[in-house]
């Protein structure tokens, strides 16, 4: 079975071309700058390879159609065509408390997206873009989506609801939903297989940094609790959110520095987290960089911020778990940066948490167990595969 996945965003199509029969990855690339005057398009497989092509790409269907005929093209292409697309896995984001699963898209899961645009007001209506564009070119062909939010509607409302007046999760639906579903599934699944243990006996921590970061608790295979919210603002440091502040922040900010929502929006968002607390970068490569290099002070301190947030949340969820029997780290930053796994890991013996840091040390792209054999906890590396497991639900719903 080949399952074409898309991460459709406002102004991108991200996509790979996955056979299932082998989890084979065919094809992968993005497109770029959607509407804007020059698009980008790449593009790569055994045969042919596209890098940054400047093209004009005035919408999603538009650059659906340039990928389709990329993947059919009877010299550069990789299947023949079509018809050799047995069904599209969308990466979606958010659809509320309406469903705890991946999908098959229905007319009733494009209402449930257009419901939730108030709630994503950038993602939804990309990822609709994405399925319109698929059945305008492929009307036969199923579509099935994953979204961001389905993996933690398992959080019990203990953990979910804000202490806020209950009407407003009543009548508006604020409350947390938290994201990166897809990557804390598969990450918790790929340890329980590598453990060779069953899902259901294992307490997780799962830690999904990237240039967005989230960390759940998985009892059982079951997300209890994440860091994100009603958006990904809240929980972890980022790249450039904020994550966890005084909710009173915002409030003084407009009240007393007289700066608009808006301008507020985009302090929160676009220039907070690492990017606002070093002054150099969102880029984790380079905060690290100048650490090393310079021993620039404010690089340390944004880094120390990061990490002992990391910290607290993981004695926090070792809480809500009553114990914990692996942690994972996982995303770019917690996949290839050892000093940062070192420093969040470090003075946690109380939980019988101990690094090998000579294993930790090293870089491999693997499934890579960072614990000593003495540890109570299992510290694990997990490359994340959202495209792989969007293509998994794919083939698992429709088989
Ligand atoms: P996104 O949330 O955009 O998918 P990623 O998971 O790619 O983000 O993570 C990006 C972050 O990971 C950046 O801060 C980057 O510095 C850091 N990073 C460290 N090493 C690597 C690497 N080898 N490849 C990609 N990102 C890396």
């Amino acid at each position: 079975m080949r399952i074409l996945v898309l991460n459709c965003g406002s102004s991108s199509i991200k996509y790979q071309l996955i056979d299932m029969d082998d989890q084979n990855l065919m094809a992968e690339g993005i497109i770029e700058r959607i509407g804007e005057n020059i698009a980008l398009f790449t593009y790569k497989s055994d045969k042919y390879t596209v890098r940054k092509q400047e093209l004009q790409i005035d919408n999603h269907e538009n650059g659906l159609s340039l990928i389709i005929s990329t993947l059919i093209d009877e010299d550069k292409g990789i299947i023949s065509s079509l018809d050799d697309i047995d069904a599209v896995g969308h990466r979606l984001v958010h659809a509320g408390e309406n469903y705890a699963d991946s999908v098959v898209v229905t007319d009733h899961v494009v209402e449930v997206m257009k419901e939730c645009v108030s709630l994503a007001p950038l993602h939804n209506p990309a990822n609709l873009k994405g399925v319109e564009a698929v059945s305008a070119a492929m009307p036969d062909c199923p579509q099935c989506g994953v979204f961001d939010t389905a993996f933690h509607q398992s959080m019990p409302e203990k953990a979910y609801l804000y202490a806020l007046p209950l009407e407003f999760y009543h009548e508006n639906k604020i409350r947390r939903y938290g994201f990166h579903g897809t990557s804390h599934k598969y990450v918790s699944l790929k340890a329980a297989e590598y453990l060779d243990e069953n899902i259901e006996d294992l307490k997780i921590i799962t830690c999904h940094l990237g240039n967005g970061a989230s960390i759940s608790a998985i009892d059982g295979g079951k997300s209890i609790d994440t860091s994100m919210g009603l958006t990904p603002l809240e929980g972890l440091m980022m790249g450039t959110r904020c994550g966890d502040i005084d909710p009173a922040i915002p409030i003084y900010m407009e009240r007393r520095l007289g700066l608009s929502v808006d301008e507020v929006n985009n302090i929160l968002n676009k220039k907070s987290g690492m990017l606002g607390l070093s002054g150099i970068s969102n880029d984790m490569r380079e905060i690290e960089d100048e650490i090393l290099k310079h021993n620039n002070p404010a690089a340390i301190t944004a880094h120390d911020v990061y990490c002992y947030r990391i910290k607290k949340y993981i004695g926090s969820y070792v809480a809500a778990l009553n114990g914990v029997d692996v942690i994972i780290f996982t995303g770019g930053i917690g996949e290839n940066m050892p000093i940062l796994r070192e420093l969040v890991l470090r003075d946690m013996d109380y939980f019988g948490i101990e690094l090998n840091e000579e294993e930790n040390a090293k870089f491999t792209g693997d499934i890579q167990m960072l614990s000593t054999e003495a540890s109570k906890v299992k510290i694990m590396k997990i490359p994340t595969n959202e495209e792989l497991m969007i293509a998994m639900e794919t083939k698992r719903l429709l088989s």
